[in-house]
């Protein structure tokens, strides 16, 4: 309707809006039938400790792979899932994979690894989170340790009662929670020294263009700063070249995950890099 105002230009978005909406309700409508064909699968991404370059945990991730092979990103059906109210069960299913994968890996006799899982803001804010994760706990007979929750600032932040509330009741399961994209939402430093968080996902946005970047350089020398006062750990995201995990390392960052690392892969093909990154300096 805007068209004839500024031509071109708003066209086009108009368009473009059209196209994502059109993607958005025809994923909305294949979700369901998607779900029963167990379309989705996870995969999983190496961390290592970056001082020692040693493994010491996955992220999990959400894949949907169609029938027809095309991949659509979690970025994408996540937020469908949240609206369409099947987050819950599907975040249920995420876990209870993940913490059963962890479990296979640690009675194959390699050593013990945190499995870390997202949890979107939904999930965190519905009655299910606590059930869930018992119930994966259950199904799996992993020890709570080995898993770690990522949150993003917006979903710790949009009730920090209630927030406060369930990383107590998480502590007092055992369970570690990180804020992940770190940097990205508005956390306040007020709140964030209050709540019982065990540490801090740096997002990629900052990391990317280490090291020549000094603004990015200082971001990431703050953050790190500021993580030591309140006693958490931290973890960069998307590092992708030797010369970024090197300034991480430089600046005593904890740990590290990207594509120099390894991507996320399918769980059968990382029983290798317990052998690779068992010891120091495998990544170098
Ligand atoms: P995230 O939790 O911040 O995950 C990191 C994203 O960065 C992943 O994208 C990962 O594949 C990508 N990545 C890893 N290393 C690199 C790198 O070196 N460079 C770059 N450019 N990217 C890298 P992915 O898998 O597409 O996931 C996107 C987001 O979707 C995740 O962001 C997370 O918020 C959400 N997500 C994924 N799986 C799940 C899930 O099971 N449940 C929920 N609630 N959210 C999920
Ligand atoms: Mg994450
Ligand atoms: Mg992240
Ligand atoms: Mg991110």
């Amino acid at each position: 309707q805007a068209k004839e105002v500024v031509g071109n230009t708003i066209c086009s978005f108009d368009a473009q809006y059209h196209q994502d909406n059109l993607l958005r309700v025809s994923l909305k409508s294949q979700i369901p039938k998607a779900l029963e064909n167990q379309e989705f699968r996870l995969v999983y991404q190496p961390q290592i400790d970056i001082q020692t370059k040693t493994l010491i945990g996955m992220e999990a991730l959400a894949r949907w792979e169609m029938q027809r092979g095309t991949m659509v990103p979690p970025g994408q059906f996540i937020p469908i899932m949240e609206q369409m109210g099947l987050i819950g069960a599907f975040g249920t299913w995420v876990m209870k994979t993940a913490c059963v994968q962890n479990k296979t890996w640690q009675n194959a006799g390699l050593r013990a690894i945190k499995m870390a899982v997202n949890v979107s803001a939904q999930q965190f804010s519905d009655n299910q989170l606590m059930a869930a994760v018992e119930e994966a706990l259950a199904v799996s007979g992993l020890d709570p340790q080995w898993i770690e929750l990522e949150i993003t600032e917006g979903t710790a932040m949009q009730d920090i009662e209630r927030t406060r509330a369930v990383l107590r009741d998480l502590k007092n399961v055992g369970i570690n929670v990180v804020l992940d994209d770190f940097g990205t939402g508005f956390s306040s430093l007020a709140y964030l020294k209050n709540l019982p968080l065990d540490g801090l996902k740096i997002d990629l946005s900052f990391i990317q263009q280490l090291p020549h970047s000094a603004t990015d350089r200082a971001i990431v020398i703050a953050i790190l700063k500021m993580a030591k006062v309140l006693n958490l750990y931290v973890i960069a995201e998307g590092v992708e070249t030797a010369a970024q995990l090197d300034f991480l390392q430089d600046e005593g960052c904890d740990m590290a995950q990207g594509y120099f690392i390894s991507p996320p892969k399918p769980a059968r093909d990382l029983e290798p890099l317990w052998d690779e990154m068992g010891q120091r300096s495998q990544v170098q």
